[in-house]
């Protein structure tokens, strides 16, 4: 990382060090696209670095510190990507679960929310959006990253004229991300996968989310007052995270931090 000094973390929150040392236990609760992997055109090909994984392996199999990774994408596309990490996977936004031991827990989809994104998916075959259109249990993504300017700008304003009229019930939401726009059942959010996973820890434990997107706003909202939450990213939005990383190469930086430190601190 020749061009990421420590000046990259001069934006964390002040007496973050002090508290992930000092805690009984810690959470890093960290998003995939834009915050482990740097953005691709092509999504499958969007990895970590191999450093970030060494240092993630490491730090999840320290004893030290709870590790999750908590994104958008489907469950069984983060297992194909990083799926060997000995770390909680939480997919479509706290839809669903794999736990370090490879279990897995799915929350069940309620009907009605089906049924909406079968009609989503009807209007996007009506609309020819074709191979643009991901379909995850929960969601729907009309993808657009290898688009840019106007042509970018129309398809994202023709999927949120087509699928807004299905978010009136209040079941599905669409927003949105960084390459589309997505329509997903509102039930579960990442805000909801780190209450879980806060509840679910030690008492006392100290949880860091990291993320870049919008939908990584609900998390940062989950812990901001108790834990540290960290944009990722130019600083050119309004965010409830309380502290800033500028780069996906700054959070390797961070990792490596974070490692030393809980090598220092084994525990209480
Ligand atoms: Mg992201």
């Amino acid at each position: 990382m020749p061009t990421t000094s420590v000046a990259a973390l001069a934006g964390l929150p002040a007496g973050l060090w002090r508290a992930a040392a000092t805690a009984p236990h810690r959470l890093l609760l960290l998003d995939y696209d834009g915050t482990l992997a740097p953005f691709h055109v092509r999504r499958a090909e969007a990895r970590p670095s191999r450093r970030t994984m060494d240092l993630l392996e490491r730090i999840a199999s320290s004893g030290t510190t709870t590790t999750a990774v908590v994104s958008g994408r489907s469950l069984a596309e983060l297992i194909g990507l990083i799926g060997r990490l000995p770390v909680t996977l939480i997919g479509e936004h706290g839809w669903e679960v794999r736990r370090p031991d490879g279990h897995v827990e799915q929350y069940p989809l309620p009907p009605e929310c089906a049924a909406l994104l079968e009609r989503a998916v009807a209007l996007a075959d009506v609309a020819g959006w074709g191979g643009r259109v991901e379909r995850k249990r929960t969601a729907l993504v009309l993808h657009t990253r290898d688009l840019a300017g106007a042509p970018a700008d129309a398809l994202l304003r023709a999927g949120q004229e087509a699928w807004s009229p299905l978010t009136a019930p209040g079941d599905l939401g669409v927003e949105r991300i960084d390459g589309g726009i997505e329509l997903r059942a509102r039930h579960r959010d990442k805000g909801m996968a780190v209450r879980d996973l806060i509840a679910a820890a030690p008492t006392g434990s100290f949880a860091v989310y990291l993320g870049d997107d919008v939908t990584d706003e609900d998390a940062f909202r989950a812990l901001r007052s108790t834990g540290a939450a960290i944009r990722v990213g130019p600083d050119d939005r309004d965010s409830q995270a309380n502290g800033r990383l500028p780069s996906v190469d700054a959070v390797e930086l961070f990792l490596a931090r974070w490692l030393e430190l809980v090598a220092d601190h084994k525990g209480p």
